[in-house]
C-alpha cells in the first residue's frame, strides 16, 4: 500500500513556464490519491490559463496503455512546455521515459504505508521515499537508479558509464545528467544540496 500527497502548490506551479499537460492516474487500489486536492489545484491552474489538456486514466505505469493515450493527445502535449503528473513515482517515471525530450514533473510525493504493496510493474521502481526528487533528476529516480541511492550527484566511481557497485548497470547519475541536458535543465545540478528527510519513511503512515 502506498499513498500520494500533493506537493507544495506554489513550488509545483513555479515549474510551469507556459502551459502544462496534466496526467492524473486513478489506477490501482493499492494507491491512495489526493483526488480532491489535485482537482482543486488543477482548477486553479486552468483559471490561470496554464493547462493545455488533462488526461485522467487508470494505470499510467502500463507503458503500452499510457503510450497509446499520449499519442492520442499529442497536439495538447506539444502545446505544453511540460507534463505534470499526479501519480506515484512509478507513473511519473513511466511518462518521463516515453517523453524524453519533454519536462515531466511530479505533482505528488509518494509515501509507503503498512501492508502489501500490490502489483508493481517491473519497468520502474519507487522506494516511496516521501520526498520525490524526480523534478530535480529529469524524471529518473535517484534512489532506485543509483546503487547508493545518492540524491546529490554521482559518487565519482563510475567507469565507462557503468556503476562501480554493479557493473551490470549503467550509472544512474550519468543517465540523470543526460536526461537533464536533453530537457535543458542542467541548471538544477547547481541547486542547493538536497537534505534527505529519512523521517518521512519512518512516519509514512501519518
Ligand atoms: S524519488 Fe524515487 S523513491 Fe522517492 S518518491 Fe520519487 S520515485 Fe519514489
Ligand atoms: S557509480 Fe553511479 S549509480 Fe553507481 S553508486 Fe556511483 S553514482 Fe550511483
Amino acid at each position: 500500500m502506498l499513498v500520494t500527497k500533493l506537493k507544495d502548490k506554489d513550488t509545483v506551479a513555479s515549474l510551469i513556464c507556459g502551459k502544462a499537460f496534466i496526467i492524473n492516474c486513478h489506477g490501482c487500489k493499492e494507491v491512495g490519491f489526493p483526488e480532491r486536492d489535485a482537482a482543486e489545484f488543477q482548477r486553479e491552474l486552468e483559471s490561470d490559463g496554464k493547462v493545455s489538456g488533462i488526461l485522467t486514466m487508470d494505470y499510467i505505469c502500463n507503458p503500452e496503455n499510457i503510450a497509446l493515450n499520449l499519442s492520442l493527445r499529442k497536439d495538447e502535449i506539444d502545446e505544453a512546455d511540460c507534463v505534470l503528473v499526479f501519480s506515484c513515482g512509478v507513473g511519473v517515471q513511466t511518462v518521463s521515459s516515453l517523453l524524453e525530450d519533454k519536462r515531466v514533473y511530479a505533482a505528488c510525493d509518494t509515501y509507503a504505508v503498512p501492508g502489501g504493496q500490490g502489483v508493481t510493474p517491473l519497468e520502474f521502481d519507487c522506494r516511496q521515499c516521501g520526498e520525490c526528487y524526480l523534478n530535480l533528476t529529469g524524471g529518473i529516480c535517484p534512489l532506485t537508479a543509483c546503487s547508493k541511492g545518492l540524491v546529490n550527484g554521482q559518487c565519482g566511481g563510475a567507469k565507462d558509464g557503468r556503476c562501480e557497485v554493479d557493473p551490470d548497470m549503467e550509472c544512474g547519475w550519468e543517465r540523470i545528467q543526460r536526461r537533464l541536458a536533453m530537457v535543458g535543465r542542467l541548471d538544477v545540478l547547481r541547486s542547493p544540496v538536497q537534505i534527505r528527510n529519512y523521517d518521512n519513511e519512518v512516519n509514512a503512515a501519518e
